[in-house]
């Protein structure tokens, strides 16, 4: 792809969006760089971008600049069905991401990692499986350093690992990964997609542009990651898997079995691994397929996985105040995480639910709330949707704030009981962040108590 004096949009200045003007200027092109937000809020980034020479178009979109550029880089939060992208594409100016700008000046392999849940947790998993391996291995993407950034990391490095969220699929056109993951597809996201085929259908994306030379690891137990996959020409890895698929992984209690024409059947013992639940046995056994792909070695997946902690707000321990355990999953922002988080606790659970809503259905909570959960306490735009759900199931109460959540669980508590933070909806009612919920969540927990 040639830029040289290309005129060029970029839109959206977050991380990414910086990271692709300062490529595009080094590329030589003529760069103009849109963000929605003023001023104020683009501090840091202006100082960014500034020194770069690129024009700026701050504020509501002037439509003219849409249409008189050579071509359109997407940032991954901004939606690709704004109306002036629309008219550009009618005037043929190419629309792309992020994702496929820099795949055009990547040529090392990449591992690409979607899904709805484990995402983030699963590309580290990889980088670190392929790093115990002997390989030299970045990741990025959706989470850290944008793959824009990543295209300057590729000297002496084998494999870029990405992440990759179905916003940044719906605009790819010729990305090709060597390896895709795709982890499972539930409910999430439905208030920016149509409906959940819409959904489905993007993050399939992720294998559109393989073929035999490469290798697609799936998940046999999930029926909607199955019917997207039916006509995958790529090679077929299944993980949940115990038969018919040639390379394969599946979970027995607390080991999980590999199993691929040249290695056989290989076996890797969990049972004293820092990361918690079955979600994540199955995360590590798709980022195992992964990396057995590539030519990796199985006691490099077992030593990476006896040293890997896992992520800040997934499942994440704080504290034990009176015998009360709390944990700490802010990052689960739709009902399936929610579930798999429960699926992990024997002890009566006292859960924290609520944020804002993002469209999907509270049912399949019911059962593990029956299980395991002694009393719901919610909070956030969503309270009055999610206790209506669940109100015939459990018994649930309304707080205002994160002060009155973790108060109220603190009194309903009992000593062995575990507290969890599992919000199944976003953040953005109340916190910039799932990771400043989060925060909030662990400091109330350990203000003015006794240890236990
Ligand atoms: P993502 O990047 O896809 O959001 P994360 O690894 O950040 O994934 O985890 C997000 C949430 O999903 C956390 O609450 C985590 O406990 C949960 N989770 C992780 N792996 C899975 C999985 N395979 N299935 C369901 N939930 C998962």
């Amino acid at each position: 792809m040639d830029l040289k004096n290309k005129h060029v949009l970029v839109v959206g200045l977050g991380r990414s969006g910086i990271a692709t003007a300062r490529f595009l200027c080094r590329q030589g092109a003529v760069v103009t760089v849109a963000d929605q937000r003023g001023e104020d809020a683009l501090k840091d980034a202006l100082a960014a971008v500034r020194p770069l020479g690129v024009s700026l178009a701050l504020g509501p979109h002037p439509p003219e600049i849409f249409e008189r550029c050579d071509l359109i880089v997407l940032s991954p939060g901004v939606a690709h069905t704004l109306a002036p992208l629309n008219r550009a594409r009618e005037k043929g100016i190419p629309v792309i991401g992020e994702v496929e700008l820099a795949y055009h000046f990547i040529h090392i392999p990449i591992l690409a990692i979607t899904g709805t849940n484990g995402k983030s947790t699963t590309t580290l998993l990889v980088a670190e499986m392929l790093r115990h391996c002997g390989f030299r291995a970045v990741a990025g993407g959706n989470l850290g350093t944008p793959l824009m950034e990543l295209v300057d990391q590729q000297e002496g490095t084998n494999f870029i690992v990405a992440e990759i969220s179905s916003f940044q699929l719906d605009t790819i056109e010729r990305f090709k990964p060597l390896v895709s993951v795709i982890l499972n597809i539930t409910d999430d996201h439905l208030d920016r997609y149509a409906d959940f085929d819409a959904y489905a259908r993007s993050k399939a994306r992720i294998f559109e542009n393989q073929g035999p030379a490469e290798v697609c690891v799936i998940n046999e137990a999930d029926p909607t990651v199955l019917s997207v996959s039916e006509n995958l020409k790529a090679r077929r890895f299944a993980f949940n898997c115990r038969e018919f698929n040639e390379s394969r992984a599946w979970i027995s209690d607390q080991t999980i079995c590999f199993h691929t024409p040249e290695l056989g059947d290989q076996y890797v013992d969990c049972t004293d691994i820092p990361l918690t639940g079955r979600h994540n046995l199955e995360n590590a056994a798709a980022a195992g397929l992964a990396v057995l792909a590539v030519g990796g070695a199985v006691s490099g997946i077992k030593s990476a996985l006896a040293g890997f902690k896992g992520l800040s707000h997934r499942m994440e321990y704080v504290d034990t105040v009176g015998g009360v355990r709390f944990y700490d999953d802010s990052k689960a922002t739709n009902v399936d995480a929610v579930v798999r988080a429960l699926e992990s606790f024997a002890s009566p659970v006292v859960l924290i639910m609520g944020g804002r809503d993002k469209g999907g259905a509270y049912d399949s909570l019911i059962d593990p709330i029956r299980r395991c959960v002694k009393q719901v306490i919610v909070l956030g735009e969503a309270a009055g949707i999610i206790m209506s759900a669940l109100k015939d199931c459990v018994k649930i109460v309304r707080v205002p704030d994160m002060a009155g959540a973790v108060a109220t669980a603190k009194e309903v508590a009992e000593e062995g009981d575990t507290v969890l933070l599992s919000p199944a909806c976003s953040s953005f009612d109340i916190y910039e962040s799932y990771a400043r919920r989060g925060e909030d969540f662990a400091r109330r927990v350990k203000e003015g108590e006794n240890r236990g």
